[in-house]
């Protein structure tokens, strides 16, 4: 695949790594002194920019026909004016809050775990994220997902909302916010967990990350599936890791 990068931080760096030991090549890299440059020559673009530029980028790829993987987070409350952009351009979209395989797997136990708490009305949630200090969005774009997943399967959550200092949730109602709490310590990779706790016990899952390269394999993943095959072409519409693994979300 000839890869065009929107994004040449920590992560463009990391995915060029994992993108040559694949055998791709990356023809252009995008970073902010050349904001809007288009994707020319090449078959796919990688984007893992900063929030308030990713909705542009992802529009220059479609709009010269190129199919997108989008890393980026903290952009999901424009989401469905990405879909339209994609039908507009009848283009090829892959978004993922998390590209790791393990997250992926973390997010279908997260469901399946939400789904038993359904019934169990003595458990309360709550999720911890830790990052690194240069992350601009908080909370994460992975908590974010996690918590839409309680909200859609526990009738007694719906939102989220951060946790203030005191660890309280702010609000205090039958149907809660999921709480979140957000901390940027050092060079934090990403580490997510969810507790239940009643009055006797506590479950916890967590999952930690190790370093970049889990994101950055998924992503080169995530743009060799988008792409298809040559007999196929690339695959049509907006896409999530879960069409990837082939995960049927429970
Ligand atoms: P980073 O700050 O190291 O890199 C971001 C880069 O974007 C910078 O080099 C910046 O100059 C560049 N940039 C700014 N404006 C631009 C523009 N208009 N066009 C192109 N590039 C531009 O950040 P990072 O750690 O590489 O993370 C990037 C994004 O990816 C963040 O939103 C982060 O939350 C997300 N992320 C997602 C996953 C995932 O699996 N989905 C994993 C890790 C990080």
């Amino acid at each position: 695949m000839r890869i065009a990068l929107y994004g040449y931080g920590k992560m463009g760096k990391a995915i060029e790594q994992i993108a040559l030991q694949r055998g791709h090549t990356v023809v252009l890299k995008v970073d902010r002194d050349a904001a809007g440059t288009s994707p020319t020559g090449v078959d796919v673009a990688i984007e893992f920019s900063e929030p308030g530029v990713a909705v542009d980028n992802m529009r220059t790829c479609l709009a010269h026909g190129v199919p997108v993987v989008v890393g980026t987070t903290g952009w999901y409350d424009r989401l469905t004016e990405v879909q339209a952009l994609v039908r507009e351009h009848q283009g090829s979209l892959l978004w993922a809050s998390n590209f790791s395989i393990g997250v992926n797997l973390f997010f279908r136990i997260n469901r399946q775990l939400a789904a038993l708490m359904d019934q169990q009305a003595a458990y309360g949630v709550h999720l911890d994220e830790i990052h690194h200090i240069h992350k601009k969005d908080a909370p994460s774009g992975t908590a974010l997902t996690l918590a839409k997943d309680i909200d859609l399967r526990v009738k007694r959550y719906a939102g989220w909302a951060l946790q203030d200092a005191e660890g309280q949730a702010p609000i205090a109602a039958e149907v809660k916010p999921v709480p979140i709490r957000s901390e940027r310590i050092g060079e934090v990779p990403g580490k997510h967990s969810i507790t239940w706790s009643s009055a006797d016990d506590r479950i916890t899952i967590t999952h930690e990350a190790f370093g970049r390269t889990g994101f950055a394999t998924g992503a080169v993943v995530a743009a060799e599936w988008l792409l298809g095959t040559a007999a196929t072409g690339p695959r049509k519409g907006l896409f999530t890791m879960d069409d990837v693994l082939d995960v049927n979300p429970s």
